[in-house]
């Protein structure tokens, strides 16, 4: 396998997928520039080395080339984060492409339009009438199944080596993250960010330093069950908290008043606790609540115990005797994962949970833990609270890493590897 630190690029050009999917306000300019400047130091790298860079990436969900997906919107951002002008390629596809990528000079960025604005990327039909039978989207697919394969081949055409720095879709086995790499069997890479993400999750999943914590938080366990159940072979703690404690509570009998909860997923969480017991991991769920009397900042508020949370009340943030039972847990454990808030974050008035938490996992991390923040709403609590830069690591790729956190293979890491 090829390594980004020792290739070299010297002369070549490295077609690049990045994860350049960022937030656009109404002017169309960039609101976060974070995902750019994650990619720059394998960009920089490159281009230092001699290389010249082909770039490509999606940019939001469109159905068709449309302007407002239009990747020229964050020509400028590249520019300044990479101090380098930056050609555009109007489409991914056609000759006018195919034509800039093959002159383009030692130092110089190329940079292509839209990958989504073509169905081939994702390999999904697209425009099939809602009532089409069942043979004709088998037909459908077949066709961009085939249509895809000639898609690929020209993205690849265009360079002579293949770096994929974009975790955030290393879970979909798209023709940019996972297909292309057949195609440079010899010169295919991971960038650093990628590298960096599976050095972070690997340490943690593959060889942690024990006492080992999970922390789980967030709305639904029916998004949670598939991780919950890998890490019970991983972890020695799981602290479950957020909206998915009330499952767990009203399984055992308990009162949860108003709050979120999924009845049907009510069995399978009293499953996990039995088979946490079997594999002797200890788990600490909620204790007590901030409970509401509405689903708002300004509600009244009332702290009680998190299975006698009378009927109009629903719980919205962890309380004190949870937090000082959380506390003591993370500050006693060497390795630390976790995802999703304890609480309704997002309302000042329930933020106080996921705040403290921050600060006892930043404070573990000072001790010498080692600490993984991801997935989903994490990164922006994390990042809201202002701890970002106090945990050891803090993963770009929502969607990816909870798959990776399931013990699912990503298709585009495979694909590197392989
Ligand atoms: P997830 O995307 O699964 O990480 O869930 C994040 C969401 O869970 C956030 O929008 C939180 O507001 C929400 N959440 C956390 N705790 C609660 C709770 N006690 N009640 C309702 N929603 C919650």
């Amino acid at each position: 396998m090829q390594n980004i630190n020792t290739y070299d690029f010297k002369g070549k050009r490295a077609i690049v997928r990045v994860d350049f999917n960022v937030p656009l306000n109404a002017d169309f300019q960039v609101t976060d520039n974070t995902r750019i400047r994650a990619a720059v130091p394998s960009l920089k790298k490159v281009l230092e080395q001699g290389g010249s860079l082909i770039l490509m990436s999606h940019l939001g969900r469109p159905k068709k080339a449309e302007d407002k997906f239009s990747l020229r919107h964050i020509i400028s951002e590249i520019e300044k984060q990479l101090e380098v002008p930056v050609l555009f390629a109007p489409d991914c596809m056609g000759k006018e492409a195919a034509r800039m990528a093959a002159n383009l000079k030692p130092g110089q960025i190329l940079l292509l339009e839209n990958l989504r604005f073509y169905a081939e990327e994702e390999g999904k039909p697209r425009n099939l009438a809602e009532d089409a039978s069942e043979e004709e989207k088998k037909t459908a697919k077949a066709a961009i199944k085939e249509s895809q394969k000639k898609f690929t081949a020209t993205l690849a055409s265009y360079a002579d080596c293949y770096i994929n720095d974009a975790f955030g879709t290393a879970h979909r086995a798209h023709a940019s993250t996972t297909l292309i790499a057949a195609h440079f069997p010899n010169d295919k890479m991971f960038g650093f960010l990628m590298e960096n993400e599976i050095r972070a999750i690997d340490k943690v999943l593959k060889s942690p330093e024990h006492p080992m914590t999970a922390i789980l938080g967030g709305a639904k366990v029916s998004s949670k069950i598939a991780i919950i159940e890998h890490l019970l072979n991983k972890v020695d703690n799981i602290i479950i908290g957020g909206g998915m404690s009330f499952t767990f509570i009203k399984a055992g009998g308990g009162n949860i008043g108003d709050s979120l909860c999924e009845d049907d997923q009510m069995t399978l969480a009293l499953e996990i606790l039995r088979k946490a017991k079997e594999k002797g991991v200890k788990i600490y769920i909620t204790e007590d609540v901030i409970a509401a009397d509405a689903f708002d900042n300004n509600a009244n508020t009332r702290i009680c115990p998190v299975d006698r949370i009378p009927d109009g009340w629903m719980g919205m943030d962890a309380g004190p005797r949870t937090l000082e039972t959380w506390e003591k847990m993370i500050m006693n454990s060497k390795t630390i994962l976790w995802n999703g808030p304890v609480g309704v974050f997002e309302m000042p008035a329930f933020a106080s949970g996921t705040l403290h938490l921050a600060e006892f996992v930043a404070r573990a991390t000072a001790k010498g833990s080692f600490s993984l923040v991801g997935g989903g709403d994490s990164v922006a609590a994390i990042t809201q609270m202002g701890y970002a830069d106090k945990v050891s690591y803090v993963s770009t790729g929502g969607g990816a890493m909870l798959e990776y956190l399931e013990g699912k293979v990503l298709p585009g890491i495979q694909a590197i590897r392989e």
